[in-house]
């Protein structure tokens, strides 16, 4: 380990990676000076995200040694020379956001988990699947700020699910707004009528709508599945376009399309448009019922 350039600012002391909680970026826990370049680890990173590289529990005494480890694994899907705790402000960023109780994706740490953080390596394109706890705790030590937040957000995605009528957080209305899930318009429009208990007959419906779509943006793949089964017509949610990109079911023109138009309702959509999202739903549920398609 003394050899690793990536671990040179971490305590000597650091527990080993163990082969099972590392990505499989070309192959190796086992031998860090072998680790490929960075278009390499991209590529490979690209190819499997985390998915089955994991088949053991983590054990309750390990917990303080996760976090350590975390920091060696983010590092190592960095670009090469990167120090912690720079690594993380420079290099990654919040893609999205998900809460699903399938078990289909492990924490970077390999512990099972529900809200799933989505980051992405600015520089060589790796990605990163994370816990929120153990995002929130890398966050904490390392001070930044867009990660800190991430635990108020699926708070806030919580309760808007149990109590439509609510509002969401400031924060999670900013994740909202960054990602362009909703519009200027819309996010103008809950800033300045967030903690309004009276609402006018016009603007009732327009935060029911807003709201709706808050409560799909988090959702788990499995929920996207759902609508589109029960009427075609209708959007898959982020989850479901991301996962069929990444198992190959929708290619990376569809997968930009289907971003952009999810939350629009379908008066806004060209004809074209609308008959595009129909293939694509047609596809992901094909793929979904023939088991291509993994959620
Ligand atoms: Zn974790």
């Amino acid at each position: 380990m003394a050899a690793l350039p990536l671990v040179g600012t971490l305590r000597p002391a650091l527990p080993p990676v163990m082969p099972h909680q590392a990505f499989d970026v070309g192959g190796s826990a086992r031998e860090p000076e072998r680790l490929p370049a960075a278009g390499a680890a991209a590529a490979a990173a690209a190819d499997d995200n985390g998915v089955d590289a994991f088949d053991e529990k983590i054990l309750p005494d390990q917990v303080s040694g996760t976090i350590e480890n975390l920091k060696v694994l983010l590092t190592r899907l960095s670009t090469q020379g990167a120090v912690w705790p720079q690594v993380i402000k420079d290099e990654w960023e919040l893609e999205r956001l998900e809460e699903t109780d399938s078990k289909f994706k492990r924490c970077l740490c390999d512990n099972s988990i529900i809200r799933r953080c989505y980051l992405k390596n600015k520089k060589n394109g790796n990605r990163a699947v994370l816990g929120d706890r153990c995002l929130t705790l890398l966050a904490n030590e390392a001070g930044v700020e867009e990660f800190r937040n991430v635990g108020k957000i699926f708070r806030s995605f919580k309760r808007v699910c149990g109590h439509p009528d609510d509002s969401v957080s400031p924060e999670y209305a900013d994740y909202l707004e960054k990602r362009k899930i909703w519009g200027p318009r819309e996010a103008g429009f809950y800033k300045s009528n967030r903690l309004k208990d009276k609402l006018s007959d016009r603007q009732k419906p327009f935060k029911a709508k807003l709201n709706k779509i808050a409560r799909f943006a988090l959702a788990g793949a499995q929920k996207g599945v759902n609508v589109v089964s029960d009427s075609v017509g209708v959007s898959a949610n982020p989850a479901l376009i991301q996962e069929a990109f990444d198992q190959k079911v929708i290619n990376s023109n569809a997968l930009r399309f289907y971003m952009d138009v999810w939350q629009k309702e379908d008066g806004v959509l060209s004809e074209k448009q609308r008959h595009y999202k129909l293939i694509l739903n047609d596809n992901i549920l094909k793929a979904w019922a023939a088991k291509k398609l993994r959620v």
